[in-house]
């Protein structure tokens, strides 16, 4: 059994028994998303620098004990996490930076962070005994979750938005899914997926819907605390959607902090396009989250009505870090120059958080001195379209030496 204590209710704080409840608190129905709340004085016994150096499996479920997996023969034969962190020195070099990381979570198995969620639902799926599992996606979770299902044989019913990437509905339909390609936008396949759910009784993975979605994105941020030898960065750049990575990060440094193995938390700061920023207003502003129609290149952030709103403003505001907006053109720039200058390939949501980085340091929130650590979610591949848009034009050419010497001119 795992050492899930209890879930906790963000708005009214009742506690459930993990076989209590499946999805959201029942009394507080959308906005009432359950915590996971861990037996921390248990984990210590079984978790800590020492366990961790001899741990030789290299994936996110060298976490174990931080997750909630009651039952470890359930997880799936998929390769998730344990993605790079890199010194980026070509990148230090050249915007004179000292201290910046970046983590490439475009390096999973579907090649986005999204395969870290989408491995928890697999296994709490199979705990209960469901055989179809579902979720509405921008495209990242739907397609991480088809690979997850694919690799233990469930079935998969997926919510996209029409407008999806088309690499994305590619990778869901080589992994065998039905899917339901909405006339509408995220949201819209969200709100269906969920009736669907109550319909059909399929086994829901929907962010901020599903509890257990923040526990499997913390990986990413539990595998930079060890990358970094337990040193905490000054500022965390985060790129956000519904706010499920974010919190997901926040969730992170605070396990680490109550086991004693860091002894403080970073800023985290959120990264959104300008066409779509209802959680940097609110965390600039005054808390308060107002929906928006998406407008933005960015796919996997191009969320108007944000799920994870109330706990990410909140992990966000704790953390006295800010919120910033970037334009699709600087997004698309910051595609261009990772790839150029530290040859590191991101989707535009990838680049996002870069973009970010760059903007805060232009108008000094942040110093080149600061230590920072900048989230890459998505690879390059899963938006060819948006990559050639950065990436400009290939020289046309007839099959031979002389015209290849004409474009040295
Ligand atoms: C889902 C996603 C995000 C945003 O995550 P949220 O939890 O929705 O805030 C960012 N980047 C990529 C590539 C994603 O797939
Ligand atoms: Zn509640």
């Amino acid at each position: 059994m795992s050492y899930v204590k209890k879930l906790k209710c963000l708005l009214c704080g009742t506690e459930y028994d993990a076989n209590e409840v499946k999805y959201n608190c029942p009394k507080c129905g959308d906005e009432g998303v359950l915590e996971i709340i861990y037996d921390y004085l248990k984990i210590k016994k079984d978790f800590n620098r020492d366990t961790l150096k001899k741990n030789r499996e290299f994936s996110m479920w060298r976490y174990l004990p931080l997750l909630p997996v009651d039952d470890p023969a359930k997880i799936g034969p998929s390769k998730v996490g344990w993605t790079p962190l890199y010194e980026a020195k070509r990148i230090r070099e050249d915007l004179d930076m000292l201290n910046l990381w970046i983590k490439d979570d475009g390096r999973n198995p579907t090649a986005s962070l999204k395969d870290r969620p989408s491995a928890i639902a697999v296994i709490k799926a199979r705990e209960l005994g469901e055989k179809i599992v579902t979720c509405a996606s921008t495209g990242n979770a739907a397609s991480s979750l088809a690979g997850a299902a694919a690799s233990v044989g469930l079935k998969s019913y997926i919510f996209v938005p029409q407008t999806a990437p088309s690499a994305k509905i590619a990778q869901l339909l080589v992994f065998g899914s039905t899917v339901f390609a909405v006339r509408g936008t995220y949201d819209e396949a969200f709100d269906l997926s969920i009736e669907a759910t109550r319909e059909f009784g399929w086994y829901n993975r929907n962010t901020a819907f599903n509890p257990y979605m923040v526990e499997g994105k913390k990986t990413v941020a539990l595998e930079i605390i060890e990358q970094m030898d337990f040193e905490v960065p000054d500022y965390l750049f985060v790129p956000v959607g519904d706010g499920c990575i974010i919190s997901g990060v926040a969730k992170a440094y605070k396990d680490m902090f109550s086991l004693g193995l860091i002894d403080h938390l970073p800023k985290l700061v959120a990264v959104q396009a300008e066409g779509c920023k209802p959680i940097v207003e609110a965390v600039n502003g005054d808390g308060e989250v107002k929906f928006v129609e998406p407008n933005t290149i960015a796919d996997s952030i191009a969320v108007g009505i944000p799920r994870n709103r109330l706990m990410a403003v909140r992990d966000i505001i704790k953390s006295r870090g800010f919120g910033i907006a970037v334009r699709d053109k600087e997004i698309l720039e910051a595609i261009k120059y990772l790839g150029t200058v530290q040859g590191i390939f991101a989707e535009p949501a990838g680049s996002t958080a870069f973009a970010g980085m760059v903007k805060a340091l232009k108008e000094k929130k942040i110093s080149k001195k600061d230590k920072i650590v900048v989230l890459v979610t998505g690879n390059g591949l899963k938006d060819v379209e948006s990559a050639k848009k950065a990436g400009g034009e290939a020289l046309v050419i007839d099959p031979n030496l002389e015209a290849v010497k004409e474009t040295m001119n």
